[in-house]
């Protein structure tokens, strides 16, 4: 593994290209998903030396011995989404292989060649046949047969919520371990009494990083209502200054979405806040000239929004961010959490009190407290509600690939 995180690295170049190629991010963001997939497989790698089981303090101790040993599933199947080419085969890919699991990859239809090179650099690495396996194709086809397989022992699936019900269903037959990273639609509330030129800052990144096409984009933005007015006026100035272009033109800022059909259905959404009378501040179009045959939108911030809208509650994938106000902290947290989403949340405020009674009230997998998209390695990632189930990452991310043999000894 750590010879496989090496030659990730010796090639990241040419990932990151093609990342961009097929996906369609900024060469700089590609990049720093090339370093991410580094660190991400050089963490698992680190694993292999350290899953350890227990032993048990049962009730007769001078008679019996109890110890755990955690266990490989088998093999297990990774369907995953586009906005991540690199990472997200690796985040199925990495703990799995490392816990001593054969992996099958479904990629995206959409970023396929990327999958296929990291397998290639697997085996590169010394990987033996049949370990890393690639499979592409559609999801109701290629992604289907996989989640139905009988001899598939785990699905791994990052995606929609609606394709995540679907995956229940097919893992019924051989009753498949299943673990779920779907939807959100997150709340990023701005206290009045926080740092605001850092929160704008995370705020803007927190919607238009990867073009809004990330599960944790925070995409309902609720501001304090004393600087609301303010507050969204200097986030629509930002976003009409991105630079929308080619991913590989050094100058772009933001790229297009990944495909014809996601461009569509972002401006759908657009389509829907109109016609529900929501303000457009900034965007709200695909842009003209040159671009104009690409699948760009323009960054979008929509004010005058309520929480029953359609573009407050389903999750959009795009640059298009719902901008609400909100009384006092309880109000903040009653619209927050109405949803049915439950990925990640942000609060910005200067007041401890309220950062820890928002942190403890909010029903999202991750709160962010002064800060936005905070990942890391170590840290576990998924969602409460209909955001899905299980943990990734760090010492949790092992339970999703392992499974825990408790052996009994009787010495008397
Ligand atoms: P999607 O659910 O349409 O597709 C994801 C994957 O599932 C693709 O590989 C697709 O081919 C496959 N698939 C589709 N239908 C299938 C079926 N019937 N059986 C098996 N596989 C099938 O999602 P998308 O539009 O590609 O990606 C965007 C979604 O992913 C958003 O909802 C986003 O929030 C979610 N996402 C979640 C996380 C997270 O960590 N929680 C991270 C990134 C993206």
């Amino acid at each position: 593994m750590q010879k496989a995180a090496a030659l990730i690295e010796k090639n990241g170049d040419e990932l990151a290209q093609l990342i961009t190629l097929e996906n369609g991010k900024p060469l700089w963001e590609a990049k720093k998903e090339v370093g991410t997939a580094v660190s991400w497989t050089e963490y698992y790698a680190g694993w292999t030396t350290k899953l350890s089981g227990d032993t048990i303090p049962v009730s007769l101790p001078g008679q019996f011995l109890n110890y755990t040993v955690r266990e490989p599933l088998g093999v297990v199947g990774g369907i995953t989404p586009p906005n991540y080419p690199l990472t997200m085969p690796l985040y199925k890919a990495a703990p799995a292989l490392a816990t001593g699991n054969t992996v099958v990859l479904k990629p995206s239809e959409d970023t396929s060649l990327v999958a296929l090179r990291l397998a290639e650099l697997f085996r590169e690495a010394g990987f033996p046949e049949g370990v890393v396996n690639v499979v592409t194709g559609y999801g109701e086809t290629a992604g289907a047969a996989l989640a139905n397989h009988n001899d598939v022992d785990k699905i791994t699936f990052t995606g929609s919520t609606e394709v995540g019900r679907m995956l229940v269903k097919a893992s019924a037959g051989n009753l498949k371990k299943l673990s779920l990273e779907l939807g959100g639609k997150s709340p990023n509330i701005v206290f009045a009494d926080a740092d605001l030129e850092a929160a704008l800052k995370g705020v803007f990144m927190g919607i238009f990083f990867c073009q809004g096409e990330i599960c944790s984009a925070g995409s309902r933005l609720f501001v304090e209502q004393t600087i609301y007015d303010e507050f969204v006026a200097q986030l629509a100035g930002m976003a009409k200054s991105v630079r929308l272009g080619h991913g590989l033109d050094p100058e772009t800022k933001m790229g297009p979405l990944v495909s014809r059909s996601q461009q569509e259905r972002v401006l759908g959404y657009i389509e829907q806040g109109k016609a529900a009378k929501a303000n457009v501040l900034a965007g709200g179009r695909k842009p003209d000239g040159l671009l104009a045959e690409g699948f760009f939108v323009e960054p979008t911030v929509f004010s005058q929004v309520t929480n029953e809208m359609t573009i407050a509650r389903e999750e959009i994938f795009g640059p298009v961010v719902c901008a609400l106000p909100f009384k006092d902290l309880a109000d903040a947290i009653r619209q927050g959490n109405d949803s049915p989403f439950g990925l990640a949340a942000g609060v910005w405020t200067r007041d401890l009190h309220k950062a820890h009674q928002a942190a403890a009230a909010l029903e999202t997998g991750t709160v962010w407290v002064n800060c936005y998209n905070a990942f890391d390695n170590a840290s576990p990632w998924g969602g409460f509600k209909q955001s899905g189930w299980g943990r990734e990452k760090g010492p949790y991310g092992l339970d999703l690939f392992t499974q825990i043999k408790s052996v009994v000894v009787n010495f008397t």
